[in-house]
């Protein structure tokens, strides 16, 4: 059997992380199985449909290296009111691959669900479902329809006339949902409502297109959160009366935040666009993704695998059946593994965006200046954990600085006129020093501070407020040989007077 698997976005809104990782486990699969991994755009729901949001996904999905083996073809992605999105152009056999370009073969089979007994047509006005409902709601009892039209002679509707087209659930016995991660799961048939397939206006319902798409797209295995496990027995009732074999369900748990309840908003990024201008890498994300509710072995340690590895080891069968914790610390930690990991060139190319998008350095950047932005790099890799941080921590070194405030630029335990005079000292010894290197700045700088009865940290304190205007920056010689000689003079004159000022 080839694996075939699918993401299945409703693009009506950023998709949530989970969701995300629910593809890398689909994805995962697929690669693992040499099968196939489709994209199928879920748009029934038109009223809200926002084609920004596939956009969203694809990019995200490709970010991430999720690539896709069948999805939507050029003129589909047209017809979705993407003219710019060419380069993810797929298209496949099982074609289209989006649901409102299908709306005919939803309507073949739920008119043969009629004709096999199991659906029928429904005319039931909205303001009689609502009197239904009031009656329920006033009996307590569960909100479903009661069957009204279940029970007219065949042909009391015609086809002709505005009417629904609703499945009929068996009145008694279970419907069992198979499930490899949750074991089985048995629903009364009693509880399952008549649940409308076909709406008046020809679109089906999720349910249908759903199972129709899964069907003859050859869909094997239905990799998905558990939050989907209640819909399920209504499709594979579809799947029964169609005579259609039913695919391999896999719903896996959701995915919580640090607390253990539903990962929202509130506890912190929750859309992949968010990781991805926060400057999480594509790879350190997937890695933590794909471990989020799954671990490759029992007591294995190692948490940084690569893409290669994953795929050789993942196994969705083991799966865990509780909801996974979503840490940001451990993801931040998990992407300063990866930013350490990378060469300094590397980085250095993955930083640029970030620079470039906080209007610190050019768009395009002069070929003539990348060895001074090189230098950056290893001032910087040792600490980040995420690439957005560079921007804060060397803002200082492309821009000019407003002077500090005189309190800042008065060291621990030092009076104003010790700090003046420390940086004085300071200015003459930088002024003379050859070369102007970290590793020559550091031994006399340190001889003067103990020459000035001070120790190290206090006199670098007060150099550091002076020369990047910032209490924390990355380590104090390199940044001083990056910013070079002169602007460091400047700044530390420009210091000296605030604090001559203040006294
Ligand atoms: N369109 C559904 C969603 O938005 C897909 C559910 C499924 O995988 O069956 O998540």
């Amino acid at each position: 059997m080839t694996v075939r698997v699918r993401m299945a976005p409703s693009p009506t809104g950023e998709p949530h992380i989970g969701n995300v990782r629910t593809a890398v486990f689909n994805w995962l699969f697929a690669r693992k199985m040499g099968g196939q991994f489709i994209l199928r755009i879920e748009d029934t729901d038109r009223t809200r449909y926002q084609p920004e949001t596939v956009m969203v996904i694809m990019d995200g999905l490709h970010w991430l290296g999720l690539d896709w083996d069948e999805g939507p073809g050029l003129e589909e992605l047209q017809y979705l009111g993407l003219e710019n999105a060419g380069e993810y152009a797929v298209g496949g056999p099982c074609g289209p691959y989006t649901q409102s370009e299908r709306l005919a073969m939803y309507k073949e089979v739920a008119e043969e669900l009629i004709e096999r007994g199991w659906a029928y047509r429904c005319n039931c006005t909205p303001e009689r479902l609502e009197q239904v409902r009031e009656r329920q709601r006033a009996r307590k009892q569960m909100l479903m329809y009661d069957r009204h039209c279940r029970n007219l002679p065949t042909d009391a509707i015609s086809p002709d006339e505005p009417h629904v087209i609703r499945l009929k659930v068996p009145l008694e016995g279970q419907t069992i949902v198979p499930d490899t991660i949750k074991g089985d799961v048995a629903f009364e048939n009693e509880g399952i409502d008549d649940q409308v397939l076909l709406k008046s206006d020809g679109f089906p319902t999720y349910h249908l297109a759903v199972v129709v798409d899964d069907h003859f797209m050859e869909i094997t295995h239905i990799i998905r959160g558990d939050d989907w496990i209640p819909s399920t027995p209504k499709r594979i009732l579809i799947y029964q009366a169609m005579g259609w074999e039913v695919p391999i369900y896999c719903h896996v748990p959701l995915v919580n935040g640090p607390d253990g309840k539903k990962l929202s908003k509130r506890h912190g990024a929750t859309s992949i666009t968010e990781f991805r201008n926060q400057g999480y890498l594509p790879e350190a994300l997937f890695n933590f993704l794909a471990l989020l509710g799954w671990a490759p072995g029992e007591g294995e340690e190692q948490e940084i695998f690569s893409r290669k590895e994953l795929i050789e080891r993942f196994d969705l069968f083991r799966v865990n059946r509780a909801p996974a914790a979503f840490s940001y610390d451990k993801l931040d930690w998990m992407d300063g593994v990866y930013i350490r990991g990378l060469s300094e060139e590397g980085l250095l190319e993955r930083l640029l965006p970030f620079w470039q998008k906080a209007g610190l350095v050019p768009d395009p950047y002069p070929d003539e200046k990348w060895e001074w932005l090189r230098g950056i790099v290893p001032l910087v890799q040792e600490r980040l954990k995420r690439l957005e941080e560079v921007v804060e921590w060397t803002a200082f070194l492309f821009r000019e600085i407003e002077p500090p405030l005189a309190e800042k630029l008065v060291g621990k335990k030092m009076t104003p006129e010790e700090s003046l005079m420390a940086l004085r000292r300071v200015q003459s010894l930088l002024a003379e020093l050859e070369p102007f290197e970290p590793e020559a700045m550091e031994p006399p700088m340190r001889a003067l501070a103990e020459e000035l009865g001070l120790k190290a940290g206090q006199l670098f304190g007060v150099v550091r407020w002076a020369v990047t205007g910032q209490k924390v920056a990355p380590p104090l010689f390199g940044s001083l040989a990056v910013l070079g000689r002169e602007q460091v003079l400047t700044r530390l004159e420009a210091a000296e007077t605030v604090l001559a000022a203040s006294i």
